[in-house]
């Protein structure tokens, strides 16, 4: 038997504080999606999960994809500035966790303009531009049609497969680069957005039936998942699980028994069709905001913030990531994320690896079609390194960890 002890301290389970509406529709949730068997060895022992192993020979290995992750060094943007005539409310610089803290972070930077002295005097018709069509443009695009905006343009240079289409799928705010003191914020955006993706997966959402789902988030100790500010809020505390994969390797790891995972290429399709009769799409490259007629802009740009702002903060990041094919998904019903230590490409750059699979799957694909793994994290690669042996040591990573 492959033990590997990476078993944490835990934290302690305070009972009073968390929300018990939430906690018992996430619990009930969780366990009725969850294909993994619990056995109780005995006492204080940590609960034992039979978890099968996702198919990982070559043919079960889909499309290869590479993306760019938006960070911002301190802390994603999300302020008013007044560039002239010209209310900019920016909104970028996510790392990997645009998804994570999407539908907070438009709430936030919504509620700065309609709360700033310089907006109280724009009409709610009159014409706003959000630049940016990725995860963080759709969500602050809705969020201002839920406060009566009506004439909404949306510019972006692309609307299709963009970094948020690519992205897994995790809620948990990782991979990020921010200063303690914005932390708090960070924190409040995310615990925000989990109550939004909540709703959504409990079917309970006004305009969001699919895109998000209650599952067990699996990490190797509470604080690399980035969840624990979360805890007593609107998540249920972490347990020291064992997940055995019945092949002899077992592993020590927590579990957030009601982690969400959010379907990002087929929410971003539920967001498109919402918004299309609601907002104007406009396929341009925004170079400077004076080529735009609006007084109100929001800047939702990720990456291509650092040329529209001269924000020399950001950085790309970038991820490898294999889509899994010909799956069972009753065995893809939890999200798994362990990290290696860094360590440098064939090109010389250094690369933290990690390991995580989410069940995502493409709008339109068939059922079996379901599982993707990462990943890595590059800061400053682009497309001139792809850093292509990276897609091989993830597969060998992965197979590692399962002891496959
Ligand atoms: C491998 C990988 C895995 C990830 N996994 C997760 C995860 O599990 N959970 C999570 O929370 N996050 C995850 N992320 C992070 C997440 O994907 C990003 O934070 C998020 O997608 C960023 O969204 P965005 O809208 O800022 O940027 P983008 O999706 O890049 O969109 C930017 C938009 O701005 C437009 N644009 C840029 N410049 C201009 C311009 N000058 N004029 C007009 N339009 C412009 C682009 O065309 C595009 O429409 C992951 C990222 C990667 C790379």
């Amino acid at each position: 038997m492959k033990y590997i002890n990476n078993i944490n301290t835990s934290s302690v389970y305070n009972r009073r504080t968390f929300i018990a509406t939430i906690a018992t529709t996430v619990g009930a949730i969780a366990l009725a999606a969850c294909n993994i068997k619990a056995e109780k060895d005995s006492g204080n022992d940590p609960e034992v999960r039979n978890v099968t192993p996702p198919r990982l020979d070559t043919a079960y290995l889909g499309q290869k994809t590479l993306c760019y992750r938006p960070m911002r060094k301190g802390s994603p943007n999300m302020s008013v500035e007044i560039v002239g005539e010209k209310i900019i409310a920016h909104n970028y610089g996510h790392g990997g966790s645009g998804w994570t803290l999407g539908p907070g972070s438009a709430k936030y930077v919504v509620d700065l303009v309609e709360t700033s002295a310089n907006a109280t005097s724009i009409s709610k018709s009159a014409p706003v531009v959000v630049v940016g069509a990725g995860v963080l443009g759709l969500f602050t695009a809705y969020e201002l049609t839920l406060r009566g905006f009506s004439n909404i343009i949306v510019a972006a240079s692309s609307f299709d497969g963009l970094t948020s289409h690519n992205a897994g799928g995790l809620l948990a705010p990782v991979s990020m680069d921010n200063n303690p003191s914005m932390q708090p914020v960070i924190d409040r955006i995310g615990i925000d957005a989990y109550r939004f993706y909540a709703e959504v997966a409990a079917g309970k959402h006004a305009h969001f039936s699919k895109g998000a789902r209650i599952m067990p988030a699996y990490f190797e100790n509470r604080s690399e998942s980035g969840l624990e500010p979360y805890v007593g809020k609107v998540m249920q505390p972490a347990k020291d699980v064992i997940l055995d994969f019945g092949n002899g390797t077992r592993r020590n790891m927590i579990s957030y028994d009601d982690g969400i995972f959010m379907d990002t290429a087929v929410m971003m399709q539920l967001l498109h069709d919402y918004l299309k009769d609601k907002v104007t799409f406009e396929q341009r490259k925004v170079e400077r905001y004076s080529e735009l007629t609006s007084t109100l802009i929001f800047d939702c740009s990720g990456l291509g913030a650092g040329a529209l702002n001269g924000d020399n903060d950001m950085v790309s990041v970038q991820g490898h990531l294999i889509m899994l094919r010909d799956q069972l998904p009753a065995n893809l019903q939890s999200m798994i994320l362990v990290y290696f230590p860094k360590g440098k490409t064939v090109s010389g750059q250094e690369v933290k690896r990690s390991f995580y699979i989410f069940p995502k799957q493409l709008p339109g694909s068939a059922v079996n079609d379901i599982g993707v793994v990462g990943g890595t994290f590059i800061e400053g690669a682009t497309p001139e390194t792809p850093n292509i042996e990276e897609f091989d040591i993830l597969v060998s990573n992965a197979r590692k960890f399962y002891g496959v």
